[in-house]
């Protein structure tokens, strides 16, 4: 029983590794498509994942990597389970955190994926330095890698909760720190305009981290898609503005206070343009919805 529960807060701080719906000011999403690369997965209690969620229903938790198609230029927002996943995680991994966060085969690189379809990726964004959206930077050498610089201060001293040293030290990492502009956008008091055409917008969502940034994406069809990191890991969980599970949020949440107001801004913000799609990095139940890479969405 203690071992069930023990997996059950591991399998949370699964999450801690760790997308939805709304509609942005007018933006054109001329000729942008995304596509959700699944790398991993694992199962955790829906209690764990969100505050009210029940202890009995078990949901899957998805690690991916968003593969945005620009006019401009291709990047990834995240990495997902890399190449070295494996060494990894048995090298930097609390063996207190093992049960709570880990993940389940098989993995598939976001690499794999990609050089099977002859896609080449120039830059990867990172919606925050978690490991489980970090591990496949070191996969993506030419790549250059964006990253806030708040987040990347926050990481000089790395370690879980904070980022993993083997994902983030290696030289060979291209680095890029950035500042989001004083720009208000979409209800958030900062933004950076990618293509300077508004189809794809980071936005601030400090809390779970420092430096966390969400990615609001408008494409071809017009609809806008907010990809919220691990504000919250389930969509459901926005639907009521509820935080993580107090176990999760304790050890995965940098500023548990700070990440409520970004829920409660996300949560408004849905009410507000209810053609909006948030989408939580690790929701696999909405993901399903929205189909896997070589699946497309625009
Ligand atoms: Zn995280």
């Amino acid at each position: 029983m203690r071992k069930h529960l023990l997996s059950g807060l591991l399998l949370v701080l699964t999450l801690f590794v760790g997308a939805v719906r709304a509609d942005a000011p007018a933006a054109s999403g001329n000729g942008v498509a995304f596509s959700l690369i699944k790398t991993g997965h694992v199962h955790a209690q829906a209690g764990l994942v969100y505050s009210g969620g029940s202890l009995f229903q078990k949901i899957e938790i998805n690690h991916v990597a968003v593969l945005v198609q620009h006019p401009h230029g291709s990047f990834l927002f995240d990495s997902g389970l890399g190449r070295n996943i494996e060494a990894q995680y048995k090298e930097d991994m609390p063996w207190w955190a093992r049960p709570s966060f880990y993940y389940e085969p098989p993995v598939t690189p976001a690499r794999d994926q990609l050089d099977q379809a002859g896609i080449a990726v120039p830059r990867i964004i990172l919606s925050h330095s978690h490991w489980d959206h970090a591990s496949g930077l070191v996969d993506f050498p030419e790549a250059e890698v964006w990253i806030t610089a708040e987040e990347r201060d926050w990481d000089r001293h790395p370690g879980f909760p904070r980022a993993f040293p083997s994902q983030v030290t290696p030289a060979s990492i291209r680095w890029h720190t950035y500042e989001l502009e004083d720009k208000p956008y979409f209800g958030f008091p900062r933004s950076l305009d990618l293509f300077g055409d508004g189809s794809a917008v980071l936005v601030p969502l400090p809390g779970h981290t420092p430096g966390a940034v969400g990615l609001l994406l408008t494409v071809a069809s017009g609809k806008q898609y907010l990809f919220c990191g691990d504000t919250v890991w389930s969509a459901q969980a926005l639907k009521e503005a509820r935080p993580k599970s107090l176990l999760a949020s304790l050890i995965a949440d940098n500023d548990r206070e700070q990440t409520q107001q970004a829920i409660e801004l996300l949560h408004k913000l849905m009410i507000q343009h209810p053609g909006l799609v948030v989408v939580p990095a690790h929701d696999a139940a909405l993901q399903d919805t929205l189909g896997y890479f070589p699946q497309w969405v625009r």
